[in-house]
């Protein structure tokens, strides 16, 4: 029996990683829906994950929190617990679990490439390791998100009376493509639907420099001529975005890459930019960490299980509950 199992349970720890229902002690990846769950007795996670969720969940939304930090190595029993930064969201970590025998790692969702608004992946060598695969088909290969920024300003350059309305999850994808207009050197006002403000009010106190940033809330048609509004994909859709007087529908996400689903959701600009690792960065991570057994989960699992076998390595689907399609 190895040190956790097919359900992600630690049981020299009694403890599971995110948990899909509420556990007496459940370690925490990341603050995404699909990985918090409110209502667990003890949490362990990054300081940044615990206050994500707070701000989100409300204070309570846990009995205990005990806050790891980064590369901090966290002796319990017989195991030792160390986060490594998983650059996917602010506080996102991949968590290393060893015994004197063996080292288990479990990524939760992560990618390689750079992005300043969160902590930089660092590479961590097991011998189990547990991987996402949202993107785990090799058509995925996201472009550069530069790139991507860079299509839609070149839009807002030349029709100055259209609004972009840039479809984008509250936390995380809000904030990078907030960065990435402020790196490609946008920095007008952005404005923001209701409900992103939190999580960007909460990434400026822990240095994500977001510049300045305004509500839609009580302004009106045209002081968004030429600008970009920052949104919930749900509501692009819904009353809210009647206020625009030329709205030019925007989405941020690594599934804009399938031209169909951006076609589906009236997407008029799509921007492939992702917040998960692609083909290459997974096939790539699992050959770096030098792993000889793979389990993978949360995404396209058979694809990449029957890549590992090709490379030798053993690969098993997990399949675990209540981590379907992610959206992001
Ligand atoms: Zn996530
Ligand atoms: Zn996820």
């Amino acid at each position: 029996m190895g040190l956790i199992d097919h359900n992600l349970y630690i049981e020299r720890l009694g403890a599971f990683i995110d948990p899909p229902r509420a556990v007496e002690k459940a370690i925490i990846t990341h603050a995404h829906a699909d990985h918090a769950k409110p209502g667990h007795k003890h949490v362990l996670a990054t300081q940044q994950t615990i206050d994500i969720m707070k701000i989100r969940y409300g204070n309570n939304c846990a009995e205990v929190f005990q806050a790891i930090k980064f590369n901090e190595k966290l002796n319990i029993n017989d195991l030792s617990l160390t986060f490594f930064p998983a650059g996917h969201i602010l506080g996102s970590a991949q968590v290393l679990i060893t015994d004197q025998s063996s080292r288990y790692l479990i990524t939760g969702d992560y990618k390689t490439k750079e992005d300043s608004s969160c902590q930089t992946f660092q590479l961590v060598e097991c011998d189990v390791l547990i991987t996402e695969a949202t993107f785990g088909l090799p058509v995925f290969q996201h472009p550069n998100p530069k790139k991507e920024i860079q299509k839609l300003l070149n839009h807002l350059k030349g029709e100055k009376s259209n609004t972009y309305i840039i479809g984008a999850y509250s936390l995380g994808k809000a904030q990078r493509v907030i960065r990435l207009l402020r790196e490609a050197g946008y920095d007008e006002n952005i404005y923001l639907h209701g409900s992103q403000s939190k999580i960007c009010e909460y990434y400026e106190t822990q240095g994500i420099n977001l510049g300045e940033l305004s509500s839609v809330a009580h302004r009106k048609g045209d002081e968004f001529n030429g600008k970009i509004v920052i949104a919930p994909p749900s509501a692009l859709r819904d009353r809210w975005s009647r206020r625009f007087s030329n709205p030019v529908i925007c989405a941020a996400s690594g599934w804009m890459s399938i031209k169909q689903r951006a076609k589906q959701s009236l997407v008029e600009i799509p921007l492939v930019i992702s917040d998960h690792a692609d083909w290459n960065e997974l096939t790539d991570t699992i050959l770096e960490t030098g792993s000889k057994t793979v389990w993978v989960t949360h995404g396209r699992e058979e694809a990449l299980v029957y890549w590992c076998k090709k490379n030798n390595i053993e690969g098993a689907p997990l399949n675990l509950q209540g981590r379907e399609e992610d959206t992001e």
